[in-house]
């Protein structure tokens, strides 16, 4: 009984960060073994005109369908895959399957995330380039997310990868804005198309005056650079109106609408618009 009772503590007294290594080789080779056997899924959460009704696109956001456990998000995987180097393989299989997924919605735009770490790769915009060639999908309507960390990060294959990308048309928004580092200084060395502002101000109109000034503030700036604004987070009435009320451009929330699987997108693509193309006017030179 000692004996067993030893053992066990040796199990308590185990270095937690040893323990805590053997949790993510776990979870990493699980994740390997998910991505191999299909286990992974895309959810897409609609985002839409400032007026809440019509859809404009979707993000595609990834899940874990876990036999066992029923449907795990990101938050759960991400960091461990980014860690161990399998984020890349899983970035790529989620803009394949999305890009396949969404070829026939309309003239939607389709937002797909992208971690930092895929940057490091250095070859980044030619794997994309290949998957947007295999499943049809045109440049224009493929945005990617970044988040300020890459930035931050100051890697230079990343601004070359990051401009080879928005030279094939794709559009770059900027994941989580004022989450982190932000810094202006971003916005103007590396022209992003798109702002999405972070969950965490849009939370705060009605409670914080400062987050409701910050979120006005960007929005004016951004109209000024000709940069899109998207507000991330929308869960009230109120935070609508407002958002509404400084002229942000585009929002997604749970007010709208959740993330939802691929099945549930025909009510959506209903709410669609899509707007003739504007008509050709010849330019007159006098
Ligand atoms: P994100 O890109 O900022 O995506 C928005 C997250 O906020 C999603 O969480 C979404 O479900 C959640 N959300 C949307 N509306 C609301 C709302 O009104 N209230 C609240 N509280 N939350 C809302 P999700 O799907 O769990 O994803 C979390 C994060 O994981 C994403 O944040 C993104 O950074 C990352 N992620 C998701 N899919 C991928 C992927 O395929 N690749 C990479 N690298 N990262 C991904
Ligand atoms: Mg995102
Ligand atoms: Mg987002
Ligand atoms: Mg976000």
């Amino acid at each position: 009984r000692a004996k067993a009772e030893g053992r066990a503590n040796v199990q308590i007294f185990a270095p937690r960060m040893e323990r805590e290594v053997m949790r993510r080789r776990d979870v990493e080779l699980d994740l390997q073994r998910a991505l191999a056997e299909g286990e992974l899924t895309i959810y897409y959460q609609p985002q839409f005109a400032v007026d809440g009704e019509v859809v404009i696109g979707f993000e595609a956001l990834v899940r874990w369908v876990q036999p066992s456990r029923g449907v795990i998000a990101p938050g759960e995987f991400i960091s461990i895959a980014e860690q161990t180097g399998l984020i890349t393989e899983l970035d790529m299989w989620v803009l394949r399957n999305a890009c396949a997924q969404a070829r026939d919605w309309g003239e939607l735009k389709l937002a797909v995330n992208l971690s930092p770490v895929d940057f490091r790769s250095g070859d980044l915009d030619m794997q994309v380039k290949r998957i947007l060639d295999e499943t049809g999908f045109p440049a224009e309507r493929l945005e990617i997310e970044i988040t300020e960390n890459l930035l931050f990060g100051n890697q230079p294959e990343a601004f070359a990868s990051l401009a080879a990308l928005r030279r094939m048309g794709i559009r770059i928004a900027l994941d989580d804005f004022g989450s982190g580092y932000s810094s202006l200084g971003y916005i103007r060395r590396f022209r992003v198309d798109t702002i999405n502002i972070d969950r965490s101000f849009t939370q705060n109109i009605g409670q914080s005056d400062d987050a409701a000034a910050i979120i006005d503030c960007v929005v004016r700036l951004a109209r000024a650079l000709a940069i899109t604004v998207t507000a991330e987070g929308v869960e009230t009435r109120e935070q609508l109106r407002y958002l509404q009320s400084v002229g942000c451009h585009h929002v997604q929330g749970y007010l709208l609408a959740g993330p939802v699987p691929l099945a549930s997108i025909d009510r959506y693509l209903e709410r669609a618009t899509f707007p003739s193309p504007p008509p050709k006017r010849s330019r007159v030179t006098i």
